[in-house]
């Protein structure tokens, strides 16, 4: 269904037309207007009235007691100023009364200007209408003269459009560090997306009412500095592999790829991804703490900074940054390919106290739930080709899981994948290799279960142990095994095993 808002009749008069809507008689307290679109879709167009209370009124009035179809889209109209192309969406409303601004999600491929609004209306129906609604699932535009049709056939497509993947179709950016001339060199890059400039990146990260889903096919970015505190304590949930002075940091929040048992989506409200641009200020807190002590820190814990190399060069500078540096261990995550650029920058450059972790998963377990990774065979060439450039390499089997199959499927297709590893790397040649089961804190996974009915892997019967959901015996025995498995290629001292 269409549910178009708009605060005066003039405003709304050529959308009934177009439509042929007609006056619901019965309506007491708002002109409510009702017809069909061209796909036989109900429309319907609610005359608020002018003036913030009216249209929160109107809203909250019309939407209490109905409930919200997925498809469903809310259009929110206001009379707009002459422009060539007739109609722009507002990717920002500007509060005036609160000084509070919004940003509705944008559909990430549209024909129109993009514009910023102060309309009061507009701020009153963004308010009433997140309680009931998605964000994306809210359009704000406005209209010029004969646009009824346009409009219509840009929201024809607006779920086509949404089922796509177009990554990074808007780059929200602080106006803070407008002038920084990273900044511009992102933009830059990111040059077919539309940048909205925002006051802070919590004003779109922390928005409620995100959808996990559409954001994980096509996340915006959102281009920040991070203030307060830039170095954390490891967590009780990841490996310390020895090291008594365990951190990790976070200069990215988010990742492309799309794993169902992700703690982020627990941690995080939006799936779009944060990326800091301030490094300089995470590398002066690392110096500091590195006057105090030596530090096992952790750069790729929060998101897969190789996934993301391409456009940001942080693994890069976070190899310079540490070539040299005494006492400064740094761990890098991932499960992508590295890029031939990156390969080939490690070859050059001593990399000695970098330990590049790559996490190593069956075909089975990452075709059911890790979406858009790359393959068991691709990763272990990544493997192998950083063996032989003489990278200090960590395989991890973390998570271990249970897949929906019987348990010695499940163990079959780690024992494989051990062999592969094992056909193609020399055993000798890694630097450690790691596993445990899935665990996660208690009151993520409900917020995962929440945000992924449909996921398979999330309603497992978990055990309680500790303030986390784990396998319990079942995860134990899965992790035997497979260490086990592991101490047929490697001495004992060179398996890490979470416990
Ligand atoms: S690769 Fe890592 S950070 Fe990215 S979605 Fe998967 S588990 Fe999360």
């Amino acid at each position: 269904m269409w549910r178009f808002f708009s605060a005066e009749y003039n405003s709304a008069r050529e959308i009934i037309d177009f439509y042929n809507l007609k006056k619901n008689m019965t309506e007491p307290h708002f002109q409510v207007f009702t017809g069909k679109n061209k796909k036989e879709e109900d429309v319907e167009l609610i005359i608020t009235g002018t003036g913030q209370v009216k249209a929160a009124m109107a809203a909250g009035y019309i939407m209490s007691g109905r409930s919200v179809d997925e498809r469903d889209i809310f259009i929110c109209v206001e009379e707009g100023m002459e422009h060539k192309e007739g109609c722009m969406l507002c990717s920002e409303i500007y509060d005036t009364s609160s000084g509070r601004y919004y940003y509705p999600d944008m559909c990430p491929v549209h024909p129109f200007v993009e514009t910023s609004s102060e309309s009061m209306e507009f701020a009153a129906w963004y308010e009433t209408l997140t309680c009931f609604a998605m964000q994306h699932q809210l359009v704000f535009a406005k209209l010029g003269k004969n646009m009824a049709e346009r409009l219509g056939g840009f929201l024809e497509s607006f779920y086509d459009v949404y089922e796509q993947r177009h990554p990074f179709h808007h780059v929200y950016a602080e106006r803070d560090i407008k002038d920084e001339k990273n900044v511009q060199e992102l933009i830059t890059k990111l040059g077919g997306s539309r940048v909205v400039w925002i006051n802070h990146y919590k004003d779109v990260f922390n928005r409620k009412k995100q959808s996990l889903k559409l954001q994980k096919l096509s996340p915006a970015i959102i281009l920040a500095k991070k203030t307060g505190q830039l170095i954390y304590p490891g967590s009780k949930e990841c490996q310390s592999f020895g090291n008594s002075f365990f951190y990790y940091t976070s200069s990215m929040m988010n990742c492309l790829f799309d794993c169902e048992y992700c703690y982020l989506q627990g941690m995080y409200p939006s799936a779009d991804i944060v990326l800091f641009t301030n490094l300089d200020d995470i590398f002066a807190a690392v110096d500091e703490l590195l006057m105090e002590h030596p530090v096992y820190l952790c750069i790729s814990y929060d998101t897969d900074m190789v996934a993301l190399e391409t456009l940001t060069c942080y693994c890069r500078r976070w190899i310079e940054y540490a070539a040299g540096r005494d006492g400064l261990t740094i761990e890098l995550r991932t499960k992508a390919k590295m890029t031939e650029q990156l390969a080939d920058y490690c070859r050059e450059k001593v990399c000695e106290n970098i330990i590049f972790a790559f996490t190593l998963t069956p075909d089975m377990v990452k075709l059911s739930c890790e979406h858009n990774t790359p393959p068991a065979n691709a990763r272990i060439t990544a493997i192998e080709s950083a063996v032989n450039s003489g990278l200090k390499v960590r395989v991890c089997f973390d998570p271990l899981i249970i897949a929906d199959c019987p348990d010695e499927e499940n163990r079959q297709s780690y024992s494989e994948l051990i062999r592969e590893l094992f056909d193609r790397v020399e055993p000798r040649s890694l630097y450690d290799v790691s596993l445990g089961e899935f665990r996660v804190p208690c009151d993520y996974l409900k917020r995962m279960r929440k945000k992924r009915p449909e996921s398979k892997l999330l309603a497992y019967p978990f055990t309680k142990e500790n303030d986390s959901f784990c396998y319990g015996r079942e995860g134990q025995l899965l992790a035997d095994y497979v260490e086990n498995e592991l101490r047929s290629y490697l001495p004992a001292e060179k398996i890490y095993r979470w416990r």
